[in-house]
């Protein structure tokens, strides 16, 4: 005999709200409940779960819509069971209930719960839907002659309690593993999670907590405060360090920006792996013994590096020969080992971009680009409020644009790279042979009007130019940030870049686009890598953009 009833059609890629209180909120009362259910059949759900016979009779007065009745109760192991007896589902029933949701998990099992659900569907006729939190429960379930199950119980369970979140690839599971329909339920905390479970299968969703707790979705909201006061709490010190192909910059700088002590010690790049990490150690042990002096508590580290860095482990992924020996190191490692803090690492370009979001001229904006432009030439990008690492953290490869097929050799082995025509070395080059000894003289010279070293730095905006308009076509960002040695008080730089660009990018008029030189300074690097040990320390966030939201969800629905 075929005993599986039809869930009603209705139901099918709906929404189900799931209106309950705990009986400390200050909604814990029937007629709350029938308020809720009011409001979320107003809102468009197709269907209400609801606990106990009194608020089931109380919202089958308010609504028309299917009810899943369930009823919570203790049990003599100290924890909640839903609907553990064949009298409370005949119960629920009879208020009003047009389904019957029960606990069908192993624990469940060990109270009876299979031969209740057999005799439930039997005796009072209804649909019943099976609460699980594995696959095998499921299946255990269906074949009991559940009419559906539901995910309810994942991450609640002894056996699944390491499961945090939603899980779309559990419902996917589920429905691979039995052939009645799969309901959604349990930690869905967002519109978005909405489609991943419909991706997944599930034949309709419920939602509780996010939508029916008051004081927890409160509770959100004061947490993205208390976040950002944390982020601004100028008591939060951090060692921010710049590890550069020339230099090495450093400093302890607060969450405001504030830089409370800067040096500088030039980079030993040559030397290989091992000595560039005393070298960083013995840079730390300098910026401790300023912040003993100056009586301040450090929280972390952060070391912005040439290199592409996998900002999760701290390794450098890769480093061209501009530091020879460092693709592989891992210095948040060693940094840890050595001193006890916590250290996060960034590419430095990357970490530049960082500091501009936390302390610069892109505070309030969601997509730009910040180029860095001195011994090497680098890049990092927010795209929609989060820095883009791309899939193995080498993105923002600026510098290595291709922009002249079989042009200069490049320190990444390959030829006609960005970089080789728009570091210092180029800038030297294009002020002809002899006449200057540093980059930093050349612009000091077009700054007192010599055409030779103003011609120089027009050359070298206009091989930028090249390489940015692919960025600018690519993403339109807002702004494009100009920051390094090359840009320090350099305005004709950042002049010849817009007028160059604007010769190469299509609409440019529309674009509005914003060329800046950044306003950080020379100690920018140093800003940045205290702001990623800030934001990955403080909000435990290493995407940058907005803090990162835990929201609690202690009680199941
Ligand atoms: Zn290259």
């Amino acid at each position: 005999m075929d005993t599986s009833m039809k869930l009603q059609p209705e139901l099918c890629g709906s929404l189900i709200v799931s209106c309950q209180a705990l009986e400390t909120s200050a909604f814990r009362d029937s007629a709350c409940m029938a308020k809720f259910a009011r409001a979320a059949v107003d809102g468009g759900a197709a269907g209400v779960r609801v606990n106990g016979p009194d608020d089931v009779k109380a919202v089958r007065r308010a609504v028309g819509v299917p009810i899943i009745g369930i009823w919570k109760a203790l049990q003599d192991d100290g924890k909640i069971l839903i609907t553990p007896s064949f009298e409370a589902a005949q119960q629920l029933v009879e208020a009003g209930a047009d389904m019957i949701a029960l606990d069908c998990t192993c624990r469940g099992q060990r109270f009876g719960a299979l031969e209740r659900l057999r005799r439930i569907k039997e005796e009072l006729r209804v649909p019943v839907l099976a609460d699980i939190a594995t696959a095998d429960e499921a299946i255990q379930a269906a074949e009991a002659g559940a009419d559906a199950v539901l995910s309810t119980l994942r991450g609640y369970t002894a056996e699944t309690s390491q499961v945090q979140a939603f899980e779309p690839s559990f419902i996917a599971q589920l429905v691979h593993a039995v052939r009645v329909p799969v309901i959604a339920e349990g930690r869905i905390q967002d519109p978005r999670q909405v489609h991943a479970a419909l991706d997944a299968g599930a034949f309709a969703i419920i939602v509780g907590t996010a939508i029916t707790r008051p004081e927890l979705i409160t509770r959100r909201f004061v947490s993205a405060l208390q976040t950002w006061q944390r982020r601004h709490d100028s008591q939060r010190i951090f060692i921010g360090i710049d590890l550069g192909g020339t230099n090495t910059k450093f400093g302890l700088v607060s969450n405001r920006g504030e830089l409370l002590f800067h040096s500088a010690t030039p980079t030993p790049w040559r030397e290989g792996r091992d000595v560039l990490l005393r070298h960083l150690k013995q840079t730390v042990s300098t910026c401790l013994e300023e912040a003993r002096r100056q009586d301040l508590r450090l929280e972390a580290i952060g070391l912005a590096t040439a290199g592409w860095v996998n900002p999760e482990t701290g390794q450098v992924v890769y480093a061209t020969e501009n530091l020879p020996g460092w693709s592989g190191a891992n210095p948040a490692c060693y940094l840890r080992e050595e001193f006890g803090l916590p250290v996060a690492a960034e590419n430095d370009a990357n970490a530049l971009a960082v500091a501009e979001k936390r302390f610069g001229a892109a505070k309030t904006t969601s997509d730009f680009v910040c180029i860095t432009l001195g011994t090497g030439v680098g890049g990092g990008c927010y795209i929609g409020g989060r820095l883009s690492h791309g899939n193995h953290y080498f993105a923002n490869a600026l510098g290595h644009i291709p922009i002249e097929p079989g042009g200069l050799p490049c320190t990444c082995g390959l030829s006609g790279c960005l970089e080789p025509y728009t570091n210092a070395s180029a800038l030297l080059r294009y002020a002809g042979p002899g006449s200057f000894t540093s980059a930093d003289q050349v612009i000091a010279a077009a700054n007192a009007g010599d055409l030779v070293a103003q011609g120089s730095i027009h050359t070298l905006a206009k091989y930028l130019a090249v390489g940015c308009a692919s960025l600018v076509m690519l993403l339109d960002p807002e702004m494009l940030i100009l920051a390094g040695g090359l840009v320090q008080n350099n305005p004709l730089l950042v002049s010849a870049l817009t007028e160059e660009l604007a010769k190469r990018v299509t609409v440019w008029p529309q674009r509005q686009l914003r060329v800046e030189a950044s306003a950080l300074g020379y100690s920018a690097g140093v800003l940045g890598a205290a702001a990623v040990a800030s934001a990955a320390v403080v909000e435990g966030c290493s995407a940058y953009g907005a803090p990162s939201e835990s929201f609690e969800q202690p009680v199941l629905d």
